[in-house]
């Protein structure tokens, strides 16, 4: 069996994960999958079906009706929900929040999983998540925990909101982006840490930029090996 890469980065909201995981995919002719845009798109389902994710009754009832469809297109990854191309409406504080408190569910998790997991059989990947090198990918070949200090990830995502034109108040991002990773890390299902093997990498202080050359000279070094 033809044997595929694959390369991990794990870390909490706004590290930059990425804008790091697409310039490195870019480099290295790898696919880049963003699984958090899969918990997003779980999170807008159940949001357009009336059910919030606290009604953990219903939810794996709605997971049968969801077919998610990953396309990998020139302009990046595109997310099909029944058919629907919904890339352009996941991005919101309100599928954000949402999104994280169903991907608390175990079930949830397992009905994404051997997605995730098929991808990487087929593909030369990068994934990045909150999972992928300690549940996802145990085995893969590198594994990145990339963080940095929660205000400096709420000003980067302060300005992305800015640049795409979205209304943003930067104590109102900061205060969602603990919440999230509050609710990341204490969750019981496959929560966010580092895994044993991660190299860590904090960009606090530093432009995504200047971390990113060290860390497509690490990828492809570790590859190499
Ligand atoms: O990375 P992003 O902010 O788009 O992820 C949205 C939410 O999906 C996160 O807050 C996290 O709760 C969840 N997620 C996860 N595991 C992943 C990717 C994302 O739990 N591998």
């Amino acid at each position: 069996m033809e044997k595929f890469y694959s390369v991990a980065i794990d870390g909490p909201s706004g590290a930059g994960k990425s804008t790091i995981a697409k310039a490195a995919a870019k480099a290295l002719g790898f696919v880049y999958l963003d699984t958090g845009a899969i918990y997003r798109t779980v999170a807008w389902h159940i949001t357009m079906m009336g059910i919030g994710p606290k009604d953990t009754d219903h939810v794996p009832m709605l997971l049968d009706d969801a077919n998610i469809k990953i396309d990998f297109r020139e302009d990046g990854q595109h997310m099909i929900l029944n058919g629907k191309d919904i890339t352009g409406e996941i991005r919101t504080p309100e599928i954000s929040a949402c999104a994280s408190k169903v991907a608390a569910l175990s079930c949830v998790r397992d009905f994404l999983l051997d997605l995730q997991r098929d991808l990487a059989k087929q593909h030369n990947i990068i994934m990045d998540g909150r999972d992928i090198g300690t549940v996802v990918l145990p085995g893969a070949d590198v594994k990145i925990f990339l963080t940095a200090s929660p205000e400096d990830r709420a000003r980067r995502r302060f300005d992305e909101l800015r640049k795409r034109g979205q209304e943003a108040d930067y104590d109102t991002v900061l205060r969602d982006i603990i919440l999230r990773d509050e609710h990341d890390t204490r969750r019981s299902a496959a929560p966010l840490r580092q895994a044993e093997d991660a190299l860590l990498v904090d960009t606090t202080g530093n432009s995504l930029d200047e971390s990113l050359d060290v860390l497509l000279e690490t990828i492809k070094e570790r590859l190499k090996a």
